[in-house]
C-alpha cells in the first residue's frame, strides 16, 4: 500500500465510526475478501474474518458481500450472521428459504441454459478453458491457460456468437467472460437499492474487477468511497473510479479488522 492510500485508509476508519449506523459496508467476494484461486471452488473466506464481519455486521447499517458468484455458492462461503449476501450481480439475495432471483432475470433462465450448452461447444478444444454453470448464468474460464491473450480473443469471439444468437448480455472480467440476462442490473444498481430501501448515508465499497466497475461509481456519485483492491492485474479503467487502493485481500482484511477495533 503506498503511503497516501494508506493515510486515506485510516481516514476512511474515522469517517466510517463517525456514521456507524448510517454506514453501508459493500464488499466483492473473489480478488476483494478471498485470494483469487487456480479453481474457484478452492476460494474461502479467511478464519479471521468471520468473526470481524459478523461485529461489523452488529455495528454498522448494512454489511454486504457482493458478488458475482451465485447466492448459495456466498452462502457457503460466506456463513456469517448479519452479512447480507446479494449474488450474480445483485440478481439473487439469499435468505433462511434460499436463493431468490429477481423476476426479470428469472424469465430468461431457458435461454441461460441454451446458451450453456452453445458456450460449451464453442469452447470444445480450446485448453484451459473451463465453463462454470452459476444456474443463472455461464461464465467462461480462462485463467489456467497456457497463452492467456490468444485463447481470451478465441473464448471472446465464442462468447460474442452465443450473446448474438441468445440476446443474452455479456460480462467481462478478469480472464473470464459471462453471459448473463440482458436485465438493467449490476452491481452499482444493487448497492443503490440497498442504501436507499435502509436509508443509509455512506456507502462505502470494495471491489477488483470490472464487474465492480458500477458499483465504485454508484458509491461515489452517492458521496461515498470507492475503495480498489488491486493485485497488479488490474484493468486501468478501474483506477480513475477508486478513491482509495489497497494491495490484495491481506490488505482489505487487515482495514476491515482495524476498522473492528476502531468500532468496538
Ligand atoms: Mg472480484
Amino acid at each position: 500500500m503506498s503511503a497516501a492510500s494508506r493515510q486515506g485508509a485510516a481516514a476512511l476508519i474515522r469517517q466510517v465510526a463517525g456514521e456507524a449506523r448510517g454506514t453501508g459496508l459493500f464488499l466483492d467476494f473473489d480478488g476483494t475478501l478471498a485470494a483469487i484461486t487456480g479453481d474457484p471452488e478452492d476460494s474461502r473466506l479467511p478464519e479471521q474474518l468471520h468473526g470481524v464481519l459478523a461485529a461489523l455486521a452488529r455495528t454498522l447499517g448494512v454489511v454486504a458481500v457482493v458478488s458475482g458468484r451465485p447466492a448459495a455458492s456466498l452462502a457457503e462461503r460466506v456463513p456469517v450472521d448479519g452479512v447480507r449476501l446479494l449474488g450474480l450481480y445483485g440478481l439473487e439475495t439469499w435468505d433462511e428459504q434460499g436463493s431468490r432471483p429477481r423476476p426479470e432475470a428469472a424469465r430468461w433462465q431457458a435461454t441461460v441454459d441454451d446458451a450453456k450448452g452453445l458456450l460449451g461447444a464453442g469452447a470444445e478444444g480450446l485448453e484451459g478453458v473451463e465453463l462454470e454453470d452459476k444456474g443463472l448464468s455461464v461464465a467462461l474460464h480462462w485463467r489456467n491457460a497456457g497463452d492467456r491473450g490468444e485463447r481470451g480473443r478465441q473464448v471472446s469471439a465464442v462468447v460474442e456468437r452465443v450473446a448474438a444468437q441468445t440476446g443474452l448480455g455479456r460480462e467481462p472480467g478478469k480472464f473470464v467472460e459471462e453471459l448473463r440476462p440482458p436485465v438493467d442490473w449490476d452491481k452499482g444498481t444493487a448497492v443503490r437499492a440497498v442504501m436507499e430501501e435502509e436509508r443509509l448515508r455512506l456507502p462505502v465499497y470494495c471491489g477488483d474487477d470490472l464487474g465492480d466497475l458500477p458499483a465504485l461509481r454508484a458509491v461515489r456519485e452517492l458521496g461515498g468511497v470507492a475503495v480498489l483492491v488491486s493485485d497488479g492485474e488490474t484493468p486501468e479503467a478501474l483506477d480513475d473510479a477508486a478513491d482509495i487502493i489497497m494491495d490484495g485481500p491481506e490488505a482489505i482484511a487487515d482495514w476491515l479488522t482495524r476498522l473492528r477495533h476502531a468500532l468496538a
